[in-house]
């Protein structure tokens, strides 16, 4: 077998995309029986727009998601601090935009896209690397594989199974996500349909998705699911008073880390997506570099399998390690920290940016990942 992906999420499945429309035979193990269908991601940045029209799997996922062309940062209780228009991308990309869509919505478009050859029920236990080839461990037999795409999540067993390392630290509260069935531009008048809300005590973020609206809480690290899901109730009532409960679909906590492997490339192994390296969801870009890492590395193999020297992948690896430490991890912590009661500089630089277009243009072409896909290794 030529290429095989572990892993069918967002990233394994580009990743199998990209190779195949290059005319490559690829073949994807997952552990799931179907799709995961979990509530996760939520919004696309422009660049991955981008690569998605350029796999053409771009327009059904268009129709199925809602354009955010501004987002807001507040103060809790003190409304707007200002508003950032995406508008001001038109020069950089074709889709100036936040696309709001959940990540389960991209997978089915990208496995019918791929027309077979992803065999599911499929675990991968173990990983053993030969000189011209490596040898996956599957609960149906081994698997060989000319080159193998580790994409199988933050507890990648690919990424274990190479003895791959995957330091960092993790944030000492969880997160809560709410699926609220309320209309909160009823209730919040005049908010984006993404919204950073600044406080010290309790940051949040409101953010709205094509059937609802979702609502991201700091919570304690060491307290109880149970304690903490009671509490919700209260907690969504002082966001904004509705005079009854509101209506809440769904609710989870999770913890939160900010790790990143050694390295992307072990011989005839790439890691890419969680697999490769985690970030707090703060500014939506852990799925999105997930999608850069395998468009771009997924490239360069295809360039290698068509005989281009194999040293393009250790650039290509270096180089996406470099874009998820110095882009999306510095810029996700930067977010965490501005909401925990950003400086008075940055309310002031953020009116700035609203008001000046050139700034607010280099401001969001950080935020959105354009000028990390111009990183250099
Ligand atoms: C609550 C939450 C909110 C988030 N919000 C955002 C957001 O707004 N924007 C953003 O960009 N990112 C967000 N993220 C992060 C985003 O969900 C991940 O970065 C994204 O799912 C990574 O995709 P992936 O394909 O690398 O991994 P996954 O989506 O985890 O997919 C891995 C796949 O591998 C399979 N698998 C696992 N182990 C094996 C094995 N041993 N053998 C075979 N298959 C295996 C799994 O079943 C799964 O299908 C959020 C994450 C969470 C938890």
């Amino acid at each position: 077998m030529s290429v095989v992906v572990v892993g069918a999420g967002p990233v394994g499945l580009t990743a199998a995309l990209t190779l195949a429309r290059r005319g490559h035979e690829v073949t994807v193990l997952e552990a799931g029986r179907t799709l995961a269908a979990e509530s996760r991601a939520s919004t696309f940045h422009p660049p991955s727009l981008e690569m998605l029209e350029s796999l053409g799997v771009l327009n059904p996922l268009l129709d199925k998601g809602i354009i955010a062309s501004t987002f807001q940062y507040r103060e809790r209780g003190g409304g707007e601090i200002a508003t950032l228009d995406l508008g001001v991308l038109t020069e950089d990309t074709r889709y100036p935009f936040r696309l709001q869509c959940e990540q389960s919505k991209l997978t089915p478009i990208l496995l019918d896209a791929l027309g077979g050859n992803v065999r599911f029920d499929q675990p991968v236990h173990g990983v053993y690397r030969g000189d011209d080839g490596v040898i996956l461990h599957t609960s149906h037999g081994p698997v060989r594989a000319e080159w193998v795409i580790g994409a199988d999540g933050a507890h990648s067993a690919v990424r274990n199974g190479i003895g791959a390392r995957f330091e960092g630290t993790t944030y000492p509260e969880r997160f809560l996500v709410a699926s609220v069935e309320e209309d909160l531009t009823a209730v919040l008048p005049g908010i984006a349909p993404i919204n950073y809300v600044f406080d010290p005590h309790e940051w949040l973020v409101l953010l709205r998705t094509p059937e609802h609206w979702r609502v991201l809480l700091p919570t304690p690290g060491e307290t109880s699911d149970e304690l903490e899901l009671s509490r919700l109730p209260q907690r969504l009532t002082a966001v904004a008073d509705l005079g009854r409960p509101w209506r809440l679909r769904h609710a989870s906590l999770y913890r939160v880390h900010q790790r990143v492997t050694d390295q992307f490339r072990v011989g005839r192994v790439l890691l890419m997506g969680d697999a490769a390296h985690v970030n707090n969801p703060l500014g939506g870009m852990g799925m999105n570099s997930g999608i850069h890492d395998a468009v771009q590395l997924a490239n360069t193999l295809a360039d290698v399998l068509e005989g281009a020297p194999e040293s393009a992948l250790d650039l290509t690896a270096a180089r996406r390690r470099t874009v998820a430490i110095e882009h999306v991890q510095r810029t996700s912590h930067d977010n965490w920290q501005r909401l925990h009661g950003p400086e008075d500089g940055f309310r002031r630089q953020v009116r700035e940016l609203a008001a000046d277009p050139v700034a607010a243009r280099a401001y969001l072409r950080r935020a959105c990942l354009l000028d990390s896909l111009e990183a250099r290794s």
